[in-house]
């Protein structure tokens, strides 16, 4: 039995690539603007030519509805229920913030059972998700963010870079490309 901490967003589910299609939109239909700007840029704001207040403005307007809508990755649901069912401890651990949602903690509850992901935990809005992993004595944590990893790492915790389009150039954790490696990453207990 191991416990298992994991991120949500871009880890179990796509959410940034929900964000780049209504930050879009948001800019064509709000801002009156042209959509996006600089295709090949790294983070969405870029992507748009947004400063600091047009995130914000659009994080407020819209984040609520992504984090309600992104879409599950391919057989998050199945593997986790598997790991669930095996006897493992699920803990979800997130950073979604107050500021910008006027519930993180139910928003992503209901956004679990709407998708059938059976879990034990759920921590939103954690800053450094260090304290979180040490307190639940985690084994394994997965996530999509290097910072994170690092973070959590430092404290000696195993962790799992979850693959993602602005993550390749990481090369300091395991890394895994989907959900089913996952599942055979933890079987094989090497970690
Ligand atoms: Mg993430």
């Amino acid at each position: 039995m191991y416990r298992i901490g994991i991120d949500i967003d871009d880890t179990i589910c796509d959410t940034n690539e929900l964000i780049v299609i209504e930050a879009d939109k948001y800019d064509r239909e709000v801002l009156g603007g042209i959509g996006i700007k600089n295709p090949d840029a790294y983070d969405f704001p870029t992507m748009m030519g947004w400063d600091i207040n047009g995130k914000g403005k659009f994080f407020a307007d819209r984040l609520e509805y992504i984090m309600a809508n992104a879409k599950i990755k391919p057989f998050a649901k199945e593997v986790i229920n598997k790991l669930y069912d095996e006897g493992n401890e699920i803990v979800f651990i997130s950073l979604r913030k107050k500021k910008y949602l006027s519930d993180p903690y139910k928003l992503s509850f209901d956004w679990l059972h709407k998708n059938e992901v059976k879990f034990h935990k759920l921590f939103v809005d954690t800053g450094e998700k260090t304290d979180e992993c040490v307190d639940n004595k985690i084994d394994l944590f997965i996530d999509d963010l290097p910072k994170n990893c690092e973070d959590v790492s430092s404290a000696g915790i195993s962790v799992l870079l979850f693959n993602s389009d602005y993550n390749h150039d990481e090369n300091r954790f395991n890394r895994v490309n989907d959900w089913n490696e996952v599942y055979d990453y933890i079987h094989k207990g090497d970690f």
